[in-house]
């Protein structure tokens, strides 16, 4: 546990403009790793799909407050965070609700900076704060984008992965340049990686080529216990804890926690 309170929370989006590509099984499984090597983690779900908030245990449907009304200023974090009873971390649920926010806050001025204005409250409580993104580049990813120090970006080592990065890794450049200048690539994440699919080892040591140390070490392989959880409400890592799965991203927690650590001193 980290005692010293005048540590700020570091923010990583975990984010890929594409769909189905592993965002929320890295951020929940991620949350879940940090909190098992001692971390204190907020999970913020800023898919209206609500996946990571149901994925963490906690009925989407049965919501008293979720982020939209965090973004929309009608709520502070303290009042809509819900502990994750699987995972030991907190979360800040949404559900569909949330996709309303896009409309309503293209009147608001600063528009872009609402999350990072809410969470300037309780970064002092946490060591991390995970953004789990939509797929999309819309309203509400620029507001993690903007709201966060770094960006994690999980990909499968697929033909079409590495043009669809570039646009990613543009738009953290225009984010960097015009509205959050703490904002880097943290590193890339592959994710449902077979070793046995020789295309996946060829775009996987492309990867390494083009973005070297950016490439994070952990690569998390297909495995079905991490598909099988969320349907239980658990992180993949509590689920099945001895899975390779699981052990993929407590492998990673570590790695990020290191990461960290170099990029402050
Ligand atoms: P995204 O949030 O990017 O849309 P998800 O994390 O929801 O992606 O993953 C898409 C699907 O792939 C889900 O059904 C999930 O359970 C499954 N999945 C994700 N990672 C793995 C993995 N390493 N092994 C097997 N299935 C996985
Ligand atoms: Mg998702």
């Amino acid at each position: 546990m980290n005692t010293n309170a005048t540590i700020k929370a570091r923010v990583f989006c975990i984010a890929n403009q594409k769909g189905g590509v592993g965002k929320t099984t890295t951020a929940i499984n991620l949350a879940a790793g940090l909190v098992q090597l001692k971390q204190r983690v907020l999970l913020i779900d800023l898919d209206p799909q609500g996946n990571s908030t149901m994925g963490s245990g906690i009925d989407k449907s049965a919501l008293a407050h979720n982020l939209y009304q965090v973004l929309i200023s009608e709520a502070t974090i303290a009042e809509v965070v819900v502990a994750s009873p699987t995972g030991g971390y907190d979360v800040l649920p949404s559900n569909r609700e949330l996709s309303g926010a896009e409309i309503d806050l293209v009147g608001m001025d600063a528009r872009e900076l609402q999350l990072r204005y809410a969470l300037a409250k309780v970064e002092l409580h946490y060591d991390f704060v995970l953004i789990d993104c939509p797929p999309t580049l819309s309203l509400l990813t620029l507001n993690g984008l903007a709201a966060a120090h770094g960006v994690i970006i999980p990909m499968q080592c697929e033909y079409f992965a590495l043009e669809g990065l570039s646009d990613l890794v543009n738009t953290i450049k225009r984010v960097h340049r015009n509205i959050n200048p703490e904002l880097s690539l943290i590193g890339l994440l592959r994710v449902m990686y077979d070793p046995r699919v020789t295309l996946q080892q060829q775009v996987s040591a492309q990867l390494e080529t083009h973005f070297g140390d950016k490439v994070f070490k952990t690569v998390v392989p297909r495995n079905v216990r991490l598909a099988e959880a969320p349907s239980h409400g658990m992180p993949g890592v509590v689920y099945d804890p001895g899975s390779r799965g699981a052990q993929a991203y407590i492998a990673f927690g570590a790695e990020v926690i290191e990461r960290v650590r170099a990029i402050k001193t």
